[in-house]
């Protein structure tokens, strides 16, 4: 990489840490808020997609008001499929979206890690937003107990506190923060930011923040790099804005241009990290 990177931004669930025991809470908590005759088909809908036997998958969109899933390329929608798996014709695509679409936190979801997959298979069988964000909290509380024990990356802390010095270290979820700080704690974490963005709003603020970001610290994008799991939350926004990208794909949706350096896991970018503080080495 032959700009020197003077600002990492990191997300936080997915990236910072690889524990996904939290989804099965989650999943559970939004199934109890169903009328028990959809309790059943909701699970078998969540094992499918876990499966990877649901149209319902990780990188597609979810449009909760025509119920439909779809997969999208830049904005265009490019394949539609019912609930039940039935592939739309072109032409129906054609008259259902003729424009481009854009994805929202409230009724155009990107599926773009696993917290959107009991979401909006709750919001199939008729839950609202308010549902599925309560039991987000209910799950974020849980997270927060000592019952909920997560397990650090294997010398992530020591890599952010070589760093830090030399690279300002900025942390940027859409998580709320009394339950991240505490996840930043059990992971060991939270004295190695320099900054932390809570509720950031990502995708539709993703742009607006990083020229924030740009601006606090008076670097150019190409001086900043955007590190995360989630491809439309963290990276195509940064991306487009001239940023640096890792991209953290476990879920396998992306290839070898989603980003400037794509991985499995966080653990397997350190090094590169580690050189982006002390080129020479
Ligand atoms: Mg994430």
């Amino acid at each position: 990489m032959s700009t020197t990177i003077k600002v990492i931004v990191f997300d936080l669930d997915g990236t910072l840490y690889e524990d996904t025991h939290h989804f099965a809470y989650y999943a559970k908590r939004i199934e109890e808020k169903l009328s028990e005759d959809k309790r059943e088909k909701f699970r078998s809908d969540y094992e499918a997609v876990l499966s990877g036997h649901h149209p319902l998958k990780i990188g597609s969109v979810y449009d909760v008001q025509r119920d439909l899933i779809l997969l999208v390329r830049d904005g265009v929608v490019k394949e539609a499929y019912h609930w039940d798996g039935t592939k739309l014709t072109a032409n129906e695509i054609q008259t259902i979206y003729p424009n481009k679409i854009t994805v929202n936190l409230d009724n155009m979801f990107s599926i773009g890690d696993l917290w959107w997959v009991p979401s909006s298979i709750g919001r199939h069988y008729g839950l609202n937003n308010e549902d599925t964000y309560q039991a987000f909290l209910e799950t974020r509380k849980y997270m927060m107990s000592p019952q909920f024990q997560m397990k650090p990356i294997n010398g992530l802390l020591e890599t952010l506190t070589e760093i830090r010095d030399d690279i300002k270290l900025v942390l940027m979820t859409n998580s709320p923060k009394p339950d991240s700080e505490v996840i930043l704690e059990k992971l060991g974490l939270s004295m190695c930011f320099h900054k932390k963005i809570f509720e950031a709003g990502k995708p539709v603020k993703t742009a607006e923040r990083f020229e924030w970001i740009a601006r606090i610290y008076a670097v150019r994008f190409d001086e900043i790099m955007s590190v995360g799991d989630n491809l439309l939350n963290d990276i195509i926004p940064a991306r487009n804005l001239g940023c640096k990208t890792i991209y953290i794909d476990s879920h396998k949706i992306g290839n070898e241009e989603s980003a400037d350096i794509v991985v499995d896991k966080l653990k397997d970018s350190l090094e590169v990290l580690r050189k982006l503080a002390n080129p020479l080495h």
